[in-house]
């Protein structure tokens, strides 16, 4: 594969003598990341606004900026500011602004961490924290507090603290690992953990966040392939924003690995100025799946600080599912979900459809906005459920169901469960109660 005009003058300013199999090495695009203003403006050949120069500096000194020289070369320079390649890896202005709400660690993964390295927040799957580094990072980043202080890169000790966490609690079936970015460890260092982790047997499955496929493709080679294949079932989500990410690098990266047999996610963060329309949105689901990418989540921007002239109201990404669900395939369509502040997980919202119901029939409206009912049976024998599967007369038999004690909204829809309402411990109308009850 040639390079782009962009590339050559870039590989040229940064080393004459390079080569293209040199701007294919992974290693190399990290050696020459660009950090400062100056190599920025260099290697593109541009002058950026006096404030956005100012913004550069100091957003560096909270958040880093690293942009792979690939990366770069994918920004439009004749329309920058609204360039997405642009405005996802360099700082804004605005980003030094923290508006009230903002937190710095608004989903609480520091606190749902039982071990090191894991954030454990539903019960059969934990995040390990693998890395702390990126290729690039992203300026919408919600670990922004913690990503690319290399003071705070785990250590082999503490990653073993965490697997052994994971062998410890055997209601643990899904590691996701994440960071950072996991692929930024050596292929070695990556074959350990998932080894040690494929020898605990409640481990089901791994998946790995990684942004490399969007920012470092060159990544993908042929023996982390291998790797991977070696452990599977291993998952891998991705996280494209926008359609123009998908260049000819990134799907051969996607190839690679669907080739390689390992099922990929994508997920995509709702950003005002990026991708906050449906038609943008349609083309980028559009291109994931020609890819072999399944879109996974679509995320509410979080209440990270720095993050407020990224984030869109709600109903922009309900905009969003309403033009996608029934228009396109349904596996075009993410989940969309906001990330509950206060650690309480992903929550997911969707356009209505269900209007209105009596007890024999619901109506229902579609994607065209036809108003339709569903009759309902007139008699409907519930199969009794106290979760004593051996004496059930459903075929199925759980082997663990005695485990599967019922928790949450589905406490409260189960027969032998006597809960008639679920309360937070801090709400007042019961703390004023006399006998607690
Ligand atoms: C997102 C997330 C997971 C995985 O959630 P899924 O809905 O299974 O993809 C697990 N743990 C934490 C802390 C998360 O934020
Ligand atoms: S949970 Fe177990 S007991 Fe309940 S319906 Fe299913 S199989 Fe039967």
């Amino acid at each position: 594969m040639t390079l782009s005009a962009t590339q050559e003058q870039i590989i040229s300013c940064i080393d004459n003598n390079a080569t293209s199999s040199q701007w294919k090495d992974w290693k190399w695009q990290m050696r020459h990341s660009i950090k400062d203003l100056e190599t920025f403006e260099a290697l593109l050949d541009v002058k950026l606004s006096e404030k956005q120069r100012k913004a550069f500096g100091k957003a560096a000194e909270k958040f880093p900026i690293s942009i792979t020289p690939y990366y770069l070369s994918l920004i439009n320079t004749e329309d920058m500011e609204n360039d997405p390649v642009f405005l996802q890896s360099v700082p804004s202005p605005l980003e030094l602004n923290i508006v009230k709400g903002d937190m710095s660690d608004p989903l609480h993964e520091d606190s749902d961490s039982p071990a090191p390295c894991v954030t454990h927040r539903y019960p059969d799957r934990v995040l390990l924290l693998v890395s702390n580094v990126c290729p690039m990072y992203c300026r919408h980043c919600t670990r922004k507090r913690k990503v690319g202080d290399e003071d705070t890169i785990p250590k082999r000790s503490a990653i073993e603290q965490g697997i052994r966490y994971i062998r410890n609690n055997p209601q643990i079936r899904d590691v996701l690992l994440s960071g950072g970015d996991p692929f930024l460890l050596s292929d070695d260092y990556l074959d350990w953990i998932l080894s040690e982790l494929r020898k605990i047997e409640h481990v089901e499955i791994i998946r790995i966040g990684t942004r490399t496929p969007v920012v470092l493709p060159c990544r993908i080679t042929s023996d982390l392939v291998a790797i991977l294949k070696k452990h599977q079932p291993v998952w891998v989500n991705t996280h494209f924003n926008h359609s123009r990410e998908i260049t000819q690098s990134a799907r051969n990266a996607l190839g690679m690995l669907a080739d390689g047999g390992v099922p990929l996610g994508n997920q995509t963060v709702l950003l005002s100025g990026i991708n906050d329309c449906p038609r943008i949105m349609k083309a980028l689901v559009h291109k994931l799946v020609k890819n072999r990418v399944r879109p996974y989540y679509l995320y509410q921007c979080d209440l990270s600080e720095g993050l407020s002239h990224f984030r869109t109201p709600v109903g922009k990404g309900i905009e969003i599912l309403e033009s996608l669900i029934g228009h396109t395939s349904g596996f075009c369509v993410p989940t969309y979900v906001i990330d509950a502040p206060g650690g309480g997980g992903k929550i997911p919202v969707m356009p209505n459809y269900l209007i209105s119901w009596s007890t024999n029939k619901v109506v229902l409206r579609n994607y065209e906005g036809v108003i339709t009912t569903y009759k309902e049976p007139d008699s409907y024998e519930p199969t009794f459920c106290d979760r004593d599967c051996d004496s059930c007369d459903l075929l199925l038999k759980l082997e663990d169901a005695d485990e599967s004690k019922a928790i949450g909204i589905g406490q409260l829809l189960a027969d032998d469960d006597q809960t008639i309402s679920l309360v937070p411990s801090s709400n007042a109308r019961h703390s004023r109660r006399k006998s607690g009850a």
